[in-house]
């Protein structure tokens, strides 16, 4: 085949069927589970006014680096959304629903990354975000639901990790100690590590570049940072989790790349794929956010998991399976094609899946089509059947052969044909 004039660009790919159907499964089976749990959804815009982000941090390198930022016709600088929990919170201080409010949401998100696999730039996430409480039971809540999520795909596979980054002012505290402990070191960072160091200290945790491994080892533990306060939040998101039967590992070197996350901080690898990219999904507490974005200060935790990567996750464990859904009858009709149309129309009025062959084709190759579309029965009428007002009813995948209906009671036939 030639090559294509023009390609989906680069970072982003079509998803077709029955690819695109198993996704569509996928956000069910999340509607179902968070549902049950006393979430809602929220449909947010795919773009804001830019500032909406910027309050994610300017040291959140989505926000830094990776944001799709234009102009629009009105002279308004606006960006496509990087992530969502931005734009739910700005709903809230929009909206001010009652307190709890627990909202969900799915769609995709656009980051200007650097391609590869597992990392694109249009993924889909699938979350959730609770404001209001505070109680540590709701982190419990968050990390248990998406658990459940990945349990019921089947993915037998997924480590939790959790850490707390303490409050504001022990997060503080420990990026100036990290930030010494990388300074009196310099020479021995990475140059990436060392101008990461100047924005976002916390970020050095993150890198994988071998020289800087030994000092990142050596580095000053959060959870020896945590006030009194924030460590028994932190004792009883993990009870919760222990009563729960969740298991957990604590991570203390999970910080996550955006940089509004206070408290608890969490997130879900895979180990059926070894990649940088086995991160399926996370989140974690946010709970100077609505405030920054001016709304009443109001606490926040919330997780949002990538369905391209989770989905990735159960193709290496063999899990979450495409079905392949057919339509139930296919139409041949060699007379002109009207009876095909009307035919095809009653059956899917009465709820029968139903497709047909076009262009008037030879009966050879319609009854082709047929097969190839995977229907159980084929109707067919031929200028025999179109004489007599009748169709024939073909069994397509057994031996029950083929027999003759009156054209009024095709439909009421198929019904109980196909119960
Ligand atoms: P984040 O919003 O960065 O906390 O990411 C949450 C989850 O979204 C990650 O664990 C990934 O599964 C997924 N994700 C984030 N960025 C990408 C990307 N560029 N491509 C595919 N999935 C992504």
């Amino acid at each position: 085949m030639a090559d294509p004039i023009y390609r989906a660009p680069k970072g982003t790919h079509d998803v077709l069927w029955p690819e695109s159907a198993r996704r569509r499964a996928l956000v069910a089976v999340f509607a179902d589970i968070v549902e049950a749990a006393g979430y809602t959804e929220v449909v947010p815009p795919m773009f804001e006014h830019v500032e909406v982000f910027r309050r994610l941090g300017d040291a959140t390198d989505v926000v830094r680096k990776e944001m799709y930022e234009f102009e629009d016709r009105g002279g308004r600088h606006i960006a496509l959304r990087p992530e969502q929990t931005a734009s739910i919170v700005r709903s809230f201080g929009e909206h001010r629903p009652t307190l709890p409010w627990k909202a969900w949401y799915a769609g995709p998100n656009f980051r200007y990354e650097r391609a590869q696999k597992g990392r694109f730039r249009q993924f889909d996430q699938v979350g959730i975000e609770a404001l209001g409480p505070e109680d540590p039971h709701l982190d419990a809540e968050a990390i248990a639901t998406a658990w459940r999520f990945y349990e019921s795909l089947g993915l037998q596979q997924v480590t939790l990790l959790i850490n707390s980054l303490g409050g504001p002012e022990d997060r503080a505290n420990y990026i100036a100690a990290l930030h010494g402990h990388f300074a009196s070191d310099l020479g021995s960072l990475s140059e990436e590590s060392r101008s990461t160091l100047a924005t976002n200290p916390l970020r050095v945790l993150d890198s994988n570049r071998p020289e800087d491994a030994d000092l990142i080892a050596a580095a000053p533990d959060m959870l020896d940072h945590l006030s009194a306060d924030a460590a028994a939040h932190f004792d009883q998101v993990q009870a919760a989790l222990t009563g729960l039967e969740i298991p957990f590992t604590i991570q203390p070197r999970l910080v996550r790349g955006l940089d509004y996350y206070v408290r608890t901080t969490f997130e879900f690898t895979s180990g059926a794929f070894d990649a940088a990219q086995n991160a399926i999904g996370g989140g974690g507490r946010y709970d100077g956010l609505a405030e920054a974005m001016g709304a009443p200060a109001t606490p926040g935790v919330g997780f949002a998991l990538g369905v391209d990567r989770t989905l990735m996750a159960c193709d290496a464990e063999g899990a979450f399976e495409a079905t392949s859904s057919t339509v139930d009858v296919f139409v041949v009709d060699t007379t002109g094609g009207e009876a095909a149309l009307l035919i095809t129309d009653e059956l899917r009025r009465a709820g029968i899946s139903a497709d047909r062959a076009w262009d008037g084709r030879s009966m050879k190759s319609q009854m082709r089509a047929a097969d190839r579309s995977g229907a159980a029965i084929a109707v067919i009428v031929g200028d025999d059947e179109a004489e007599s007002g009748t169709a024939s009813l073909r069994d397509l995948r057994g031996d029950a052969g083929q027999d003759t209906v009156q054209r009024s009671s095709i439909t009421e036939t198929l019904l109980a044909r196909l119960k």
